[in-house]
C-alpha cells in the first residue's frame, strides 16, 4: 500500500490552485465555447499525465473527451476501469464574477466546485499520484469527460454506455452526500414528462357553459398525479410547473403542467410511468397528452455495489479513513453503467455541501483522504 494520504496531503496546495484554475473556466452547459474552452484545458492536464486523449466532437453541447490510460506493458485484467466526470455546471457565465472562489476556514466557495470540479481535480491527482510512485492500475484506466450532464446527457449517454460495457467497474466523482461524505451505493431514477391540456375557450360571463376549462382539468390532473407519490416505496411525483389560460374572464382552452418522477426501483418505474401516460382526462370534451419518461434509471444497490463499497471501505480504513454509504434522489451518469449491471460506486467527490446553489463549496479538511481513496481504488480494483 502506497503512501496516497501522505502524496494528498503534501500536495494539496499545489491541488487547490489547479482547481482555482478549473473553477475559473466557468463552463455552463449551454454554452458550447465555454465548455469546450474548459474541456481542452482540462483534457491537456490528463494528457500530460500519459493519457491518450480522444475528443469525440459535438454540435450543439460541449464536446465530450476519452481519456486512456493503458498500464506500461499492459493491463493484467481484461475488462477496464471507467471513472466518470460531466464538464458542465448549471452556473451561467457570470456567476464567478458575482460569487468568486473565496476561503473561509475549512471552506472554498465557487461556482461548479463541488459538482463536480473538485471531484474531478481529486482524479487527475490520483492518477498523478500512482504515476509519480511509480504505480499501475491492475486494469486499462477510461476517464470521460462529458459536456452536457447536467441536461441528462442526451449525447453523452451512449458514450458512457459503451465505455461502461467495456468495464469491470465504474467510478463516479458527483459530490457525496452532503455533510458528512457518504459514497452513493443507490440513487432514484429520474422522470420528466410534459402534460398539455386542450379544453376549449369562451367568454366566462355570457357563454361560460359552452367553454371547456382546461385548467379546471389541469386541476384533477394535478391532484391525480400528487396520489401517485408513495413515500414508503421511495416515489415522489412532482408537478414543479404550471400554466394556462390567457385571461381572468375568458375560460382557459389551454394549460400544461411540468413533472419530476423519482422512483428507487426499477419495479416502480414500471408500475408509475404507463400510470402517468394513461391519465385520462375528467372534465368531459377535455383532451390531455402527456410525453416524457424516465431519463435515468434507478441505481439499485446490488450485491455487486455492496461488494464493491465493502471494497472502498476496506481501502479506506487501512489509512484511517472512514468511508459511509447513502441512497440519493438526486441523477447522475452513474445510473446508466449501474442500469447494465456494471458495479458502480458513486459520490466520490470531495465533501462540500451546496450543489447548484449560492453556497455551493467544498470542505479541503478531507480532501487528502478522499484523493487517497480513489487512488487506492484505481490501482487495485
Ligand atoms: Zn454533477
Amino acid at each position: 500500500m502506497s503512501d496516497y494520504l501522505g502524496y494528498f496531503e503534501q500536495n494539496q496546495g499545489e491541488l487547490l490552485a489547479f482547481l482555482t484554475r478549473m473553477v475559473e473556466h466557468e463552463s455552463p452547459t449551454h454554452d458550447k465555447a465555454a465548455v469546450d474552452r474548459y474541456g481542452l484545458f482540462l483534457s491537456a492536464a490528463f494528457g500530460a499525465l500519459g493519457a491518450e486523449v480522444e475528443t469525440i466532437p459535438q454540435e450543439r453541447y460541449g464536446d465530450h473527451y476519452r481519456l486512456t490510460f493503458d498500464p506500461p506493458g499492459g493491463a493484467s485484467e481484461p475488462e477496464q476501469l471507467t471513472v466518470l466526470c460531466h464538464l458542465d455546471t448549471v452556473c451561467a457565465i457570470g456567476e464567478l464574477a458575482r460569487r468568486p472562489i473565496r476561503v473561509e476556514g475549512e471552506r472554498m466557495y465557487g461556482p461548479g466546485i463541488y459538482d463536480m470540479k473538485g471531484g474531478t481535480a481529486l482524479v487527475l491527482f490520483a492518477l498523478r499520484a500512482l504515476r509519480e510512485a511509480g504505480l499501475s492500475p491492475r486494469r486499462r484506466v477510461v476517464v470521460l469527460l462529458t459536456g452536457e450532464e447536467e441536461i441528462g446527457s442526451p449525447t453523452s449517454r451512449a458514450l458512457i454506455e459503451e465505455e461502461a460495457r467495456k468495464s469491470a467497474v465504474v467510478l463516479c466523482v458527483e459530490p457525496p452526500v452532503a455533510p458528512g461524505g457518504n459514497l452513493k451505493t443507490a440513487r432514484k431514477g429520474v422522470g420528466r414528462f410534459t402534460m398539455t391540456i386542450a379544453g376549449r375557450a369562451s367568454h366566462a360571463g355570457a357563454a361560460h357553459a359552452e367553454g371547456i376549462n382546461a385548467i379546471t382539468e389541469l386541476a384533477h390532473q394535478t391532484l391525480a398525479l400528487a396520489a401517485l407519490t408513495d413515500y414508503d416505496l421511495g416515489t415522489t411525483v412532482n408537478v414543479g410547473l404550471v400554466r394556462g389560460g390567457t385571461r381572468a374572464n375568458v375560460v382557459p382552452a389551454e394549460a400544461h403542467a411540468e413533472i419530476d418522477l423519482r422512483v428507487a426501483t426499477v419495479a416502480e418505474g414500471e408500475r408509475v410511468v404507463p400510470a402517468i401516460l394513461a391519465l385520462a382526462p375528467v372534465v368531459p370534451g377535455a383532451t390531455v397528452r402527456v410525453t416524457g419518461g424516465l431519463n435515468r434509471p434507478p441505481m439499485e444497490r446490488t450485491p455487486a455495489i455492496g461488494e464493491l463499497f465493502e471494497r472502498a471501505r476496506t481501502l479506506g480504513a487501512t489509512f484511517g479513513y472512514e468511508v459511509s454509504e447513502a441512497a440519493t434522489g438526486g441523477g447522475s451518469d452513474g445510473q446508466f453503467a449501474a442500469a447494465l449491471g456494471i458495479p458502480t460506486l458513486d459520490g466520490l467527490g470531495i465533501n462540500g455541501d451546496g450543489a447548484h446553489a449560492d453556497h455551493e463549496h467544498i470542505l479541503t479538511d478531507t480532501l487528502a483522504p478522499r484523493g487517497a481513496l480513489i487512488a487506492a481504488l484505481l490501482h487495485t480494483l
